[in-house]
């Protein structure tokens, strides 16, 4: 059972939470420059180098100093997480469940402060942040939940008598070993802590890398779990690059499975990895996405244009989940994109720390000029920017408060067919639109790329079965003004993405989730 708090219930009010925000925003403020160490066998630990890193909402920002993490490094944590396993796999699951459910719960009690570091580092707005620290606390409970629900997926068998001797028979899950964690930057606490909970709660022990870019919401959740008690070596805390740490840990013998979330190269790259050593090892990889949304001639276009715009342009379209491609059907269009653009005239770029800016900074430098050259490349391959392409930012000339951060326009643009940008996914805020003249057509370039993570789709009721049953994605929205194509959370949405988008087919806080962080066992005892 998932809890899915709104932040109203939680706090009495709407206007309690922001200020239990704020006042954690100026504690957490007041703090930065502090230097973050790893987190190895149960104790802090100094690495032999540190970087310095600052906000991308101001450049001049300083977040603090955070380790990075070595080979040596690496070696401590996986001989740190292998010498814990013994006694963490042998522990019994309701105490297991127990340490589980005290991480969540801690996360919850430091939501504000957690959501206000996330602002910081991120760049995403309070709600964003605030959301993505209690879809934490629902993954640690919900995990511990599923797996005592299921009895830890045990299942006694028939006894099969053969020649006169009965057989007892059963079957069993057992936990791989050490389980490596590499998580994103745009959700680097839920992603980190996720999987986590599940590597843990199926009786893993846990070496948790946090992106380069965000090494700060894995050293709080770290926090969380040295403060809920579990005892040293269970969980293990690194930051540092991918190039190193990241790839220390893919190539390293100990590591017994991975879950590993981001782009489609990298994560190809790391199955091949997994897949050479002394045997295959379980690789669980949730990558990119470029998610298309059909709207039909008998959509509610105002439902329609809230839900593109939130799952367009909410966290400046850097989510895996983000709606990239629009297909809306030619008889609609004119009246679907006179909406659309009057609720991007609406959003308020800006400094996520102030409450009116829903829409923060894009995460890095790198991701700043990409947007200032994928626009160039839309105009100039016979792209109508219908909205949005600048940069509004660092050397933009643009607004003063915005100088020293990484601030662009959200960007519609009306594009040709043959247009490569169609097959990328930019990670940024920019929607791509076609109009479409029958459904079949829409559904077929819909289909056309190889990704397939979430799907949207506005039209009449009796269309919703014929978007679902052909659509090639792993969540599918029906006429949802809440998010066309974001938004999923633990419990109530399976997420997971079909073709390139994922290496399982099995979704995020599914049914058949935790089975993938367990190896079978089948016990026959005459
Ligand atoms: N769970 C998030 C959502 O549905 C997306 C996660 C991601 O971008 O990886 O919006």
């Amino acid at each position: 059972m998932s809890f899915r708090l709104t932040y109203a219930t939680m706090h009495n009010s709407p206007e309690a939470m922001h200020e239990r925000f704020e006042a954690a925003l100026a504690r957490v403020e007041a703090a930065l420059g502090a230097r973050h160490p790893l987190f190895i066998a149960g104790a802090d630990r100094d690495a032999a180098q540190h970087a310095d890193r600052r906000s991308p909402i101001d450049t001049q920002l300083r977040l603090g100093e955070f380790a990075l993490a070595d080979d040596t490094d690496v070696d401590a944590a996986m001989a740190a997480a292998r010498d814990a396993f013994p006694a963490w796999r042998a522990t019994p699951v309701a105490e297991r469940a127990r340490l589980q459910r005290r991480v969540g719960d801690l996360l919850a009690e430091r939501v504000y402060d957690i959501a206000a570091a996330m602002v910081l580092e991120v760049g995403k707005n309070r709600m964003e942040a605030l959301g993505e620290t209690q879809e934490t606390v629902d993954f640690f409970h919900h995990y511990a939940d599923d797996f005592e629900r299921n009895a830890g997926y045990a299942h006694t068998l028939p006894d099969d008598p053969i020649e006169g001797y009965a057989s007892h028979n059963a079957s069993v899950m057992r936990p791989y070993g050490v389980w490596v964690v590499i998580a994103p930057f745009n959700f680097p606490l839920a992603l980190a802590g996720g999987p986590t909970a599940a590597a843990l709660v199926t009786g893993n022990t846990v070496v948790l890398k946090g992106a380069s870019d965000t090494p700060w919401a894995g050293r709080l959740l770290a926090d969380c779990i040295r403060d809920a008690g579990l005892p040293p070596g269970v969980f293990n805390y690194l930051s540092g690059s991918g190039r190193e740490a990241g790839e220390a840990l893919v190539r390293h013998p100990l590591t017994a499975g991975i879950t590993f979330t981001g782009s489609v190269a990298v994560g190809r790259h790391i199955m091949q990895q997994m897949a050479a050593g002394a045997w295959p090892r379980p690789c669980i990889a949730e990558m990119g996405g470029k998610n298309p949304c059909i709207v039909t001639e008998r959509a509610d276009l105002d439902r329609a244009a809230a839900g593109i715009v939130r799952s367009a342009y909410g966290m400046g379209g850097q989510k895996c989940s983000a709606l990239s491609r629009l297909y809306v059907h030619e008889r609609v269009a004119d009246a679907l994109l006179e909406r659309l653009r009057q609720q991007i005239a609406a959003i308020r770029v800006g400094d996520p720390r102030r409450r009116e800016h829903w829409l923060g900074p894009v995460i890095n430098a790198n991701a700043y000029a990409s947007y200032a050259r994928y626009a160039g490349e839309l105009r100039n391959g016979g792209a109508h920017l219908l909205c949005g392409g600048a940069q509004l930012g660092q050397g933009s000339g643009g607004p003063a408060a915005l100088a020293r951060g990484y601030y662009v326009e959200p960007l519609l643009a009306e594009a040709p067919l043959a247009h490569p940008l169609w097959q990328h996914e930019m990670f940024l805020p920019i929607l791509m639109l076609h109009r479409y003249r029958d459904r079949d057509e829409a559904m077929r370039l819909a289909n056309d790329t190889p990704m397939g993570l979430t799907a949207g789709f506005f039209g009449g009721a009796d269309e919703v079965a014929w978007f679902q049953d052909h659509i090639e994605a792993g969540v599918t929205y029906a006429n949802r003004p809440q998010g066309a194509t974001t938004g999923a959370w633990p419990g109530y949405q399976p997420f997971g993405g079909w073709k390139g988008s994922g290496s399982t087919g099995k979704a995020i806080a599914s049914f058949y989730y935790l089975a993938q962080y367990l190896r079978e066992q089948s016990r026959t005892v005459v």
